[in-house]
């Protein structure tokens, strides 16, 4: 098939490569979002290869339906930005990366919990300017406290399991339970009941319509004051301003996302000679007790192989009328 990557990323390309070739596809890429005005890009293309913030709503599939394009290629598991019932009236095919290391994900959701709850992000600065106080550096031990997960499927289950290692009491709010994380001992709760009890809540839940906003102001009010939440999965899960009240009024002790619900424009891309415009994510950004990191989870290097080498797979399998376990349309 002939490709055309979207978003295209520095970091990921020679895997993409390596994938593509071998694989017999060609691929070429381009920096820009995909969107409605960006589709002409993929004219003479088989697939669009596209990332979490190209926005393939209506009309933009429309226009590459017109262009004869066939496949679209998620090089991810979200699909919160792909509109499907548009994609199958359209006849186009909708492939994913379900799984390509829950472990990536997981592992960089404990990087900013603990970062967070031992201030690391703030002795990294002071340090380096030669102040070795420990004021406002005090933590609070992990061991034995009390996780919330909120969505227990790959990444969920896998945080999950790391956390057990701290000797955690472990909350989980999912409506599939997973029978495997009951026989290790984690308890699903109603999600107000996760939210009254845990000391640390992580996010590991699709973007839905029915998870928009799930921490709300009234789901911050339940949270403990004590409390640290941990956004690993999708930025429209927390509403920005509400968490933005809770910090002013001390009603959370801190936050650490590495997706925001504004991040579009913003997130891959190198904003520093620029202003930005975005007063959330700049009041987010001057809180001593928030850190920010910029889509990153994923980035690994067994991620990014598994993900190059399952996108040229699902193109491969679509090629060949095979049936595509990874197909969503
Ligand atoms: P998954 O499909 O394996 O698991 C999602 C789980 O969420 C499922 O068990 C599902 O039952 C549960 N769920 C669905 N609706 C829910 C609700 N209303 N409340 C609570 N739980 C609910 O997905 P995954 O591979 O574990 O990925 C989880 C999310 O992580 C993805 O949707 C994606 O948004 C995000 N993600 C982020 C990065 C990153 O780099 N930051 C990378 C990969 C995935």
């Amino acid at each position: 098939m002939k490709a055309i990557v979207f978003s295209a990323r520095k970091d990921e390309k020679s895997y993409l490569i390596d994938a593509f070739e071998a694989s017999g596809h060609e691929v070429m890429f381009e920096e820009v979002h995909l969107n409605r005005k960006t589709a002409e890009l993929a004219a003479g293309f088989d697939a669009v290869v596209v990332f979490v913030n190209d926005q393939l709503d209506e009309s933009c599939l429309e226009r590459l339906a017109e262009l004869s394009v066939k496949t679209v290629a998620l090089r991810c598991a979200g699909y919160n930005n792909v509109n499907l019932d548009a994609a199958k009236r359209l006849g186009l095919s909708v492939v994913r990366v379900p799984a390509y290391s829950p472990y990536a994900v997981a592992e960089h959701a404990l990087t900013l919990l603990m970062t967070l709850n031992r201030h690391v992000h703030k002795a990294y600065n002071r340090v380096r300017e030669g102040n070795f106080l420990l004021d406002g550096l005090v933590g609070r031990d992990i061991h034995r406290k009390t996780v919330g997960v909120v969505g227990t499927g790959n990444i969920g289950s896998v945080f999950c399991q790391i956390m057990r290692g701290f000797d955690c009491r472990l909350l989980a709010y999912d409506p599939n339970p997973s029978q495997d994380l009951i026989e290790q001992g984690v308890e699903y709760v109603e999600l107000d009941s996760l939210l009254e009890q845990s000391d640390f809540i992580s996010l590991h839940c699709p973007l839905t319509a029915q998870t928009h906003h799930l921490i709300s102001e009234r789901a911050l009010a339940l949270m403990k004051p004590k409390a640290m939440l941990i956004n690993t999965s999708r930025g429209g899960l927390v509403d920005t301003k509400a968490v933005i009240n809770a910090l002013k009024q001390g009603g959370l002790s801190g936050l650490a996302i590495d997706v925001y619900e504004e991040e579009a424009d913003l997130f891959f891309e190198d904003q520093s000679n620029r202003v930005i415009a975005d007063d959330d994510l700049m009041r987010l950004m001057t809180f001593p007790n928030v850190i920010v990191t910029g889509h990153q989870a994923f980035l690994t290097e067994e991620a990014l192989t598994n993900i190059a080498q399952t996108t040229a797979n699902n193109l491969t399998c679509l090629e060949q009328n095979a049936s595509c376990e990874n197909q969503l349309v």
